[in-house]
């Protein structure tokens, strides 16, 4: 399986899985309260001088507990708390960053650890990155999508006005630390946003992990330890898996787009930050599972399932109508070539990814169904 390859045990409350990217490795642990564990945080965090990165959101509900576990682990502490939101991934946040970083004198040592988000975890890891050529990151991610998804693979980055994540390097953490208390707070769209990727693990990969979602999924959303605990091991092992094949997106990383054609057309289709990311995503899935229907490549059930399973997360199953022509420029599909250009990640079957062009009629009828029930 899979999980041999990534090394999963489990022992006390800490779960334990090896990233495994040869001089570049890195360990993922996930449990209960790690972020008041001083010895824990000693064992997995290096150096003496630690940065903390977090935001406004995040700072109130879990700075004081992870400054204090960390200066009981005989850290020195410094933290940036940045303002909140997609909308602030940009230059002027990473400059808060590094003006704190340079005014505190902080040298090649200083680890930074990104409390947060995505948006946090890929701001400081971008930070880290560039700090003096780069200095060392742990990522402690405390959101659903965060945990399952963007502390793992190594991509970081802002946005630029003119585009999302178009300025970034890739660079791996020292270690990823999710603490699942930490979802105790998260507001539910938040979470559901979060099982939008890890539906997408299990359909693209692993049909018995899929199959485990469905039935855990009232688990999952009543933030059962155990349930988060296990939907959080497996994707964080899927996608270090398919990074570890391919950690600079040269080919099969693109499978971890299943869902994201369509959504990032509904995204940019009604601008960003109508519906979040992984709400685009779930209705992106179920476009994607109707078109791997329509070609034959899943039944009429599987494909049922798909929208059930994103319906059963609490993620929008029905797509906004843009308008035909609108849905097509957004997909970036030639109206002048028959085919399309647009290659699209399809299920063949249930559980493993087919990228494929398709053609324009059949997408057209996933587009007009989509729309209408
Ligand atoms: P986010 O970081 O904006 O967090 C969502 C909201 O929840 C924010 O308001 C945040 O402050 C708040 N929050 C965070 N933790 C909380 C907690 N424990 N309790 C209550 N509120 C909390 O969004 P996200 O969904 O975590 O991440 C999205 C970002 O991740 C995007 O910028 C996206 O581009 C990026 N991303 C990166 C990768 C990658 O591979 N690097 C992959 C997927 C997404
Ligand atoms: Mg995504």
């Amino acid at each position: 399986t899979m999980s041999a390859e990534s090394n999963a045990s489990t022992s006390t409350s800490t779960t334990l899985l090896n990233v495994d990217l040869g001089e570049r490795s890195y360990p993922i642990a996930i449990g209960s309260s790690l972020l008041s564990d001083s010895q824990f945080l000693q064992s997995k965090i290096k150096g003496k001088k630690t940065v903390i990165v977090t935001n406004t959101v995040v700072a109130p509900l879990y700075l004081a507990t992870l400054e204090a576990a960390l200066r009981a682990a005989g850290k020195e502490v410094l933290s940036v708390v940045l303002p909140d939101g997609e909308e602030q991934k940009n230059w002027a946040s990473l400059m808060l960053i590094f003006d704190a970083l340079l005014a505190n004198k902080c040298d090649r040592k200083t680890t930074l650890l990104a409390l947060g988000g995505g948006v946090i975890g890929d701001m400081t890891g971008f930070a880290a990155s560039a700090y003096m050529r780069g200095v060392p990151f742990v990522q402690i991610p405390t959101t659903l999508l965060s945990q399952v998804d963007s502390s793992v693979g190594g991509k970081t980055g802002i946005n630029h006005p003119l585009g999302k994540n178009m300025i970034g390097a890739f660079y791996q953490p020292e270690a990823v630390i999710a603490d699942i208390g930490s979802l105790q707070s998260l507001p539910d769209n938040e979470l559901s946003a979060g099982l939008a990727e890890v539906i997408k693990h299990g359909a693209i990969i692993d049909p018995v992990f899929f199959d485990w979602i469905e039935a855990n999924m009232p688990a999952l959303r009543a933030k059962d330890a155990k349930a988060l605990t296990h939907a959080i091991l497996r994707s964080c092992e899927i996608k270090a898996d398919i990074v570890r094949q391919d950690e600079r997106e040269g080919g099969l990383r693109a499978i971890l787009n299943f869902g994201h054609t369509f959504g990032h057309a509904i995204e940019s289709g009604l601008g960003y930050g109508k519906w979040l990311h992984g709400e685009a995503v779930g209705c992106g899935m179920v476009m994607a599972a109707d078109l791997s229907c329509r070609l034959g490549y899943i039944d009429y059930v599987t494909r049922t399932r798909i929208k059930q399973v994103v319906e059963a997360a609490g993620l929008p199953s029905i797509a906004p109508d843009l308008g035909e022509e609108r849905w097509l420029e957004l997909m970036e599909v030639d109206k002048k070539n028959e085919g399309g250009k647009i290659k699209f990640i399809l299920l063949k079957p249930l559980g493993q990814a087919h990228i494929t062009t398709v053609p324009k009629e059949i997408l057209l009828q996933t587009l007009r169904s989509s729309i209408s029930n």
